[in-house]
This record gives structure tokens, C-alpha cells and sequence, in this order.
């Protein structure tokens, strides 16, 4: 009865007051909606950051030696090709230091593989030291690598040849208790934009098999 006189009271007032009840029903649906579209917008956007992160990421390993860090053959390549477009275009001078371990064989023969991973990365950061912003220093293959530079002229990058083979020469290399020294044989080659990319690999490779014929640990221009 008492209830029966509760319910009649309250769809009284829902009734006289429909307009404000429906207003705030419809608030609050359309809050709700709101935030839901929120937390979707959160989702979406914290899903995309990961995508992006996982993209740049694969990027970044497709172009990377994972051993050393350095650029990897394929971006080697990349590299060559963007400089020597640009060299048509404005007066600068591509030069590539091809360096190549001497005797690397026998480190990995005498002291282990693992020996010669540490020498590799050893190397590697006697490289990026000696790198300049305009350069790229990369792993081209097993014990071989390039500095790709681009430069006003020359010079530059024939004192870097010749300070990269004194800093391996000088340098000791350790791995566990054993101790060992290193030298580099380098090919030096300078390209006008004439040529195109065989051209270019073939021209440094000579002059890195003339260092080597000639008695290793020098660097030999072409
Ligand atoms: P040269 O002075 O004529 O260049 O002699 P070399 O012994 O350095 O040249 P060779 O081409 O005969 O041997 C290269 C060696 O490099 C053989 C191979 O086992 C080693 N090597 C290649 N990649 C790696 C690597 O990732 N790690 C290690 N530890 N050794 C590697
Ligand atoms: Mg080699
Ligand atoms: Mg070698």
C-alpha cells in the first residue's frame, strides 16, 4: 500500500518533470559515449606509437650490422648511391676508405672466434671515432669495411685513412687473458659523379688489393 503510494509519487514527479529527466538521461548517455570515445582515442593512439616504434625498429635492423652497429652493406649501398647523386649536383667529393683487416684468419685461428668479435668491434669504434657527421662508417662484409665520405676535398679523408691505420696498429686488443695486436690495409678512392656504383666498388676495391700486394698495413690512393 505504502509502496504502492511511493511509486505513484515518484512517476508523478518523472512525469511532471519528464524534459529534465530526459535531458539528464541523455547527458549522461552522451558522457559516457564521450569517454568511451576517449579510451578509444587512447587505445588507438598508444597502438599506432607502437606500430611506428616497430617500424622504425625493423628499419633500423634491415640497415644495421648487429655485431658492430655500423651501417651494413645494404645501407653501404644506400648510401653510395644518395652521395653520388648529390656530388652531380654540388662541389663536393666522394670518397670511399675501404679497410680491410690483415691476417684476420689467424686471430680466429689462434684465439677463438669470440676473440675475433671483439677485435671486429674494437675496430668498429675506432671507426665511429674517427667519423665526421658527413660520414658514414660501415660493415661491408666479414673483416671489411667502408667510410663512405663526402667532402670539399680530398684531403680529408686521406688523413683519415692514415690516422685509422696508426690507431689500429697502436691499439691492443684484449680478449679474456690474451692480449693482441692488428693492422689495416687501406684502399683509398675518389669519384667525380661520373661513374656509376660498379664503377665506384670496383675503383676501391683495386686500390684496397694494391695495399694489401704492396705489404699490407698502408693505405693506397687511386
Ligand atoms: P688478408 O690480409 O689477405 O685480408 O687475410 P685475412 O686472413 O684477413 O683474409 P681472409 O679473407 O683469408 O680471412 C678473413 C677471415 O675473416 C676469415 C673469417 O673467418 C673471418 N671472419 C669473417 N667474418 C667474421 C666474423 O663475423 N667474426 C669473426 N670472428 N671472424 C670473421
Ligand atoms: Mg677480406
Ligand atoms: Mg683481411
Amino acid at each position: 500500500m505504502f509502496s504502492h503510494h511511493v511509486d505513484d509519487g515518484l512517476m508523478s514527479v518523472i512525469r511532471r518533470n519528464y524534459e529534465l529527466f530526459a535531458l539528464g538521461f541523455v547527458m549522461i548517455i552522451g558522457l559516457l559515449l564521450l569517454l568511451h570515445a576517449y579510451r578509444l582515442r587512447l587505445i588507438v593512439s598508444a597502438r599506432t606509437k607502437q606500430l611506428k616504434d616497430a617500424r622504425e625498429k625493423a628499419e633500423f635492423d634491415a640497415r644495421t650490422d648487429p655485431l658492430t652497429g655500423l651501417a651494413n652493406r645494404r645501407c653501404f649501398l644506400e648510401v653510395v648511391n644518395q652521395n653520388l647523386e648529390i656530388i652531380k649536383r654540388q662541389q663536393l667529393e666522394l670518397t670511399l676508405v675501404y679497410i680491410d683487416i690483415d691476417w684476420f684468419k689467424k686471430v680466429n685461428d689462434s684465439f677463438g672466434h669470440a676473440a675475433g668479435d671483439v677485435a671486429l668491434k674494437d675496430i668498429a669504434d675506432i671507426l665511429k671515432k674517427n667519423t665526421r657527421a658527413a660520414d658514414t662508417a660501415c660493415r661491408t662484409g666479414g673483416e671489411e669495411f667502408v667510410i663512405v665520405c663526402l667532402e670539399q676535398e680530398k684531403a680529408g679523408s686521406k688523413f683519415l685513412a692514415e690516422r685509422i691505420r696508426k690507431e689500429v696498429e697502436e691499439h691492443v686488443f684484449h680478449y679474456q687473458q690474451q692480449s693482441f695486436s692488428l693492422t689495416v690495409s687501406i684502399g683509398v678512392a675518389s669519384f667525380n659523379g661520373e661513374e656509376t656504383v660498379e664503377e665506384v666498388l670496383h675503383k676501391s676495391d683495386s686500390a684496397l688489393y694494391e695495399a694489401k700486394e704492396t705489404g699490407r698495413n698502408r693505405v693506397q690512393y687511386m
